[in-house]
């Protein structure tokens, strides 16, 4: 293997191609760049990317379309750049087999951090991409779907934004477990650097609000003085 993590860029904007070439580059990758998915397809018929960045909208084809192709003969994980936040492009997205997903206009430092984590999940051993189940016993009033990013408590499903679901999938596929305020940050925020500490506990506040809509009374999420938070373990 080579030193340097390849990741092929598929993007048919040249300037923001060069931007992320260069970001890559100067965080310690080996980038290359195909701009459309044909050439990408092509590219990785010739040698093996660790990642692939894949624009939605390309002049040949979907950015879905070529991920379904890439999926069909291997579990390289994705990241999607898309012009539109939407709730279907990005479920969409993912059900394709889609790591993650990027709305431009983003920042270069944004993406780095976003493949440096998904890089960091793969490569700990976890299968890239496939979706599996949780590698341990989830807890049982909590149902996750990771592939739909909708997680279920006692039956109903939660509205969640993107950090409130992975904070609380962290935190329900490991029942009992405490985590620190920094291991979540660097669990559920891609550049946990930019934000503060502070930044988990409104999403644990917000979260507790969310599971006592649907069931009043019930405070699965445990405060330890000091230390961090953990979910309740089944009793
Ligand atoms: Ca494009």
């Amino acid at each position: 293997m080579s030193a340097l993590p390849a990741v092929l860029i598929i993007e048919d904007e040249p300037a923001i191609a060069d931007t992320l070439l260069y970001a890559l580059r100067t965080e310690g990758f080996a980038p290359e760049w195909c701009a459309t998915g044909g050439a990408g397809l092509a590219a990785l018929g010739n040698k093996s990317f660790a990642l692939v960045v894949l624009d939605v909208g390309l002049p040949d084809g979907t950015g879905f379309e070529f991920c379904r192709r890439i999926r069909a003969r291997s579990a390289v994980p994705v990241i999607f750049l898309t012009a539109r936040n939407t709730e279907i492009d990005r479920v969409l997205g993912l059900e394709l087999g889609g790591d993650d997903y990027l709305v431009k206009p983003f920042s270069p430092r944004e993406l780095t951090a976003r493949v440096k984590a998904i890089l960091r999940r793969t490569q700990n051993g976890a299968a890239p991409a496939a979706p599996t189940k949780p590698s341990e016993e989830p807890a049982a009033e909590f149902a996750i779907d990771a592939e739909r990013c909708v997680i279920r408590f006692r039956g109903v499903a939660l509205e969640l934004t993107r950090y409130e679901f992975r904070l609380l999938k962290v935190l329900a596929e490991r029942p009992g477990r405490v985590f620190s305020r920094d291991q979540l940050m660097e669990a559920v925020w891609e550049d946990p650097g930019a934000s503060l500490d502070r930044t988990v506990d409104a999403h644990v506040k917000t979260v507790r609000a969310k599971l006592r809509a649907i069931a009043p009374g019930a405070d699965p999420i445990q405060t330890h003085r000091g230390l961090g938070y953990s979910l309740r373990e089944a009793s």
